[in-house]
């Protein structure tokens, strides 16, 4: 996960203790750490969580190496788009793909594909119809925000979902041969009348709770199964 606030009520939900730090990692997990839950951690000189795709990155590298994990769900926030049916408070799980939005390498050989990402993901039918997610097409960037090409490149990834690190995790994940899936819920709407950064701030209590919700649901239904 990559902010402490997403992951405030799963952590006090299941009374995960902190059992490490690789900086900046923190990683905490339940009695059996059967369940880890490892959080990007804070910037020491910002004072800000460690968003985006470098962060994710190094935080599933340190996961897989240390933990061995037989499935990676990357949870958080995300932004929706009303032109896909998605509404604040929806919660999303990943399907087909997971993209990036804002690499734009035109270069001959496979560079332009490399730069798409399009990592996979487990199928995600069943869950989702267990536990009553929307499915979707997750895109990242490292923006909150996005440029006229982003939209363009959005669009082509027929994006239901865009936020900033699960393409960096899912690949880290492919490299390694560890199944992936994304939990989003939906804090602002990409194509709706307001600012990202104030709707992401009014939602992002609820859409964390909301986020905890599914997640119980979601792991209840996998440790049963
Ligand atoms: N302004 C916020 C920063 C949030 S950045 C603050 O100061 O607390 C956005 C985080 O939420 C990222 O981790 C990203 O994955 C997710 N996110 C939510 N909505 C997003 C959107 N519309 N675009 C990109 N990322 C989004």
């Amino acid at each position: 996960m990559a902010m402490q606030g997403e992951a405030d009520p799963i952590i006090k939900y299941f009374g995960l203790k902190e059992i490490a730090f690789h900086n900046p990692v923190r990683v905490f997990a339940n009695e059996d750490q059967s369940l880890i839950l490892s959080l990007n951690g804070t910037d020491a000189k910002h004072k800000v969580d460690n968003i985006g795709t470098q962060a994710a990155t190094l935080n599933a590298h340190i996961v897989i190496q240390n933990y061995k994990p037989d499935l990676i769900i990357n949870c958080g926030t995300a932004g929706g788009f009303i032109s896909k049916g998605g509404k604040i408070g929806d919660v999303y799980i990943a399907t087909e793909k997971i993209c990036f939005h804002d690499r734009r390498i035109d270069l001959p050989g496979g560079f332009k594909a490399y730069a798409k990402g399009n990592f996979p993901c487990i199928n995600s039918d069943e869950l989702a119809a267990k536990t009553q997610l929307k499915q979707g097409i997750i895109s990242s960037s490292d923006a909150l925000d996005f440029t006229e090409t982003d939209t363009k490149i959005m669009q082509e990834n027929n994006a239901s979902v865009k936020e900033m690190e699960a393409a960096a995790i899912a690949w880290v994940c492919e490299i390694n041969q560890v199944p992936f899936t994304a939990i989003k819920a939906i804090t602002d709407i990409v194509d709706g009348p307001h600012a990202t950064g104030e709707e992401f701030l009014k939602n992002f209590e609820m859409a964390s709770f909301a986020l905890k919700e599914k997640m119980l649901e979601i792991l209840n239904f996998l440790l049963v199964k």
